[in-house]
């Protein structure tokens, strides 16, 4: 009984720190201001001491409470939990994995993401860098980290330390801080195949004989692209490439492929290499990520600026792509991306959609989503090269 009611006391303090007159240590910290783009002022924050199974986690920026919440580095305690830990630079995320289990940080996001579920974090208090001592270590909120890595976390509010206990029963996470996803349920895994193939929109009439095309499916090799949820842009790209290059076989087109496998090929070579072969067009394929938001999809089709061809060909596959696959259609948009700038012929890059967006993710992934990508890449060639050249 006495012991229930310790553990309740301790749950309560580590959800709100009462601090103790004088007894708790200080240290200057200061927190990257994701929004602002800049660190906010050094304020004086409670040392927390952090000790799993018996033993005192050694961390060179110390943890702290932050807005009642103790906030820990989240290397050492993810590695100390088990976990593998990926930064994504690009997308300010820290991604955790462990197990079968896939935790998502965006920093200065209250949000988080676990196996694709959007989780709010206790008291809004986010993921953020913090500079102690000339040292800067990304911070994640304690019990949450702990929790979402089968932890319990108990709270010592004499010594301030944080109890982090892997050999008990894990604290179930808390549900009343779950919102409903966006939309519906989503699988914890992609679907898989086997999947039926899609029915092509009529029989194939071999309507490119005398065309060529390059078919660019972006990255591969060490460099993945995107990775969201354990799954890479690069595999993506491939295989949606892959079904285009089938298709677009059967319409008599002669595709010349950048990389037919996992394989990494530079930009510059991509498009010299196209360059080279003197294709009638050149089109890259890949898919998209928003650190902006999660609920951001669609797709998109990229050109150079200034190239009218480059233009007609990304309305084209835009226009297609779209209606073939049912993405939101968020029109061209000029850049100035290697593969469309350095190639000699009329080039465009199609970006499928968002592996940000879980519920577009999910799409990207399954077999029969990207046949209708592919067919739609195949007609919106196949308008350009008949229609508009
Ligand atoms: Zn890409």
């Amino acid at each position: 009984m006495k012991k229930t009611a310790a553990l309740f006391c301790a749950l309560l303090l580590i959800f709100s720190v009462i601090p103790t007159a004088g007894a708790v240590n200080k240290a200057g910290i200061r927190f990257y201001d994701e929004a602002a783009g800049l660190y906010g002022p050094v304020t004086q924050a409670s040392l927390v001491s952090v000790v799993l199974d018996g033993e005192e986690l050694a961390l060179d920026v110390p943890a702290v409470t932050r807005s009642d919440r103790t906030m820990v580095p989240v290397a050492p305690i993810a590695l100390a939990l088990g976990a593998q830990v990926l930064w994504v630079e690009e997308n300010r995320q820290v991604i955790l994995f462990q197990g079968e289990d896939t935790i998502v940080l965006t920093l200065g996001s209250s949000v988080a993401t676990v196996n694709g579920e959007l989780i709010s974090l206790p008291d809004g208090v986010s993921a953020d860098i913090a500079e102690y001592g000339g040292v800067e270590r990304t911070m994640v909120p304690l019990l949450f980290v702990s929790q979402q890595l089968h932890a319990s976390v108990g709270w010592d509010g004499e010594t301030y330390t944080a109890l982090v206990d892997t050999t008990s029963t894990a604290t179930p996470p808390e549900p009343e801080n779950t919102p409903e996803p966006e939309n519906t349920p989503a699988p914890e895994t992609p679907p898989a195949p086997p999947a039926p193939e899609v029915t092509p929109p009529s029989e194939i009439q071999k309507t490119l004989t005398g065309y060529s095309v390059t078919l660019d499916a972006g990255h591969g090799g060490w460099s993945s692209g995107a990775v969201y949820e354990e799954i890479m842009e690069k595999d993506i790209d491939l295989a949606v490439a892959l079904r285009a290059e089938r298709i677009l076989k059967e319409m008599g087109c002669e595709v010349y492929m950048i990389r037919t496998d996992d394989t990494f090929v530079d930009i510059h070579d991509r498009a010299s290499m196209a360059n080279k072969r003197g294709t009638d067009i050149f089109v890259s394929i890949h898919s998209n990520a928003s650190t902006a938001s999660s609920s951001i999809q669609g797709t998109y089709t990229y050109y150079c600026p200034g190239s009218s061809r480059g233009k007609t060909l990304a309305q084209c596959l835009q226009t297609a792509v779209t209606s073939s696959a049912g993405s939101r259609d968020r029109g061209v948009m000029q850049d100035n991306l290697v593969v469309v700038k350095e190639t000699s012929m009329p080039a465009a890059l199609v970006e499928l959609g968002f592996m940000t967006c879980h519920e577009e993710l999910m799409k990207l992934a399954d077999p029969v989503y990207q046949e209708k990508l592919a067919w739609g890449i195949a007609l919106g060639i196949e308008d350009y090269l008949l229609n508009k050249m």
